[in-house]
């Protein structure tokens, strides 16, 4: 890279991840690793509403997705079935780990599973463009799905929705 501003953006954004945190977003700074996930998608849930006001409609489909998945995680470390440093590259992959726990049945998974997909297909590589209808159900689908996933688990009081 030739402009040395963009460089030095770079530096000073490496910088910002080694020093030592302050002014830390309000409602993240928990201890346990499952409810930084839980809260995490949380706030994902609260700005895609935000942006759905917005008509950011493809924004809103990733940062619902990307709830889903933050809820999931959520619950696979809660209940014991993955550690807090694990990634699961995958996203269907994911799914069907939250199938294996009983999160939700397999049929279920593998829809969501096949969402994402067809997702991915459509809005991103511009087959298609998103639509506030594709934007309102994926957001009130990652809603439900937190709701449910959440409010099934010991630290429901958490929830920052
Ligand atoms: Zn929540």
């Amino acid at each position: 890279m030739e402009n040395s501003d963009v460089t030095d953006a770079l530096d000073e954004a490496g910088r910002s991840f080694e020093r030592s945190p302050e002014n830390v977003e309000e409602g993240l700074d928990v201890e346990e690793a499952e409810l930084v996930q839980l809260r995490r998608a949380c706030r994902l849930l609260a700005a895609a509403s935000r942006l759905l006001d917005d008509g950011y409609y493809t924004v809103v489909i990733e940062s619902s997705f990307v709830a889903i998945e933050r809820t999931i995680q959520f619950r696979l470390v809660h209940d014991g079935a993955m550690s807090a440093s694990e990634v699961i590259r995958s996203h269907r992959r994911l799914y069907q780990r939250g199938a294996e726990i009983g999160l939700y049945g397999d049929a279920f998974g593998e829809r969501l599973a096949e969402l994402w997909n067809q997702n991915r297909t459509k809005t991103y590589y511009r087959l298609g463009i998103a639509t506030e209808a594709q934007a309102e159900s994926m957001r009130e689908l990652a809603t439900q799905i937190h709701a449910d996933l959440v409010g099934a688990s010991r630290v429901k009081h958490e929830c920052l929705c």
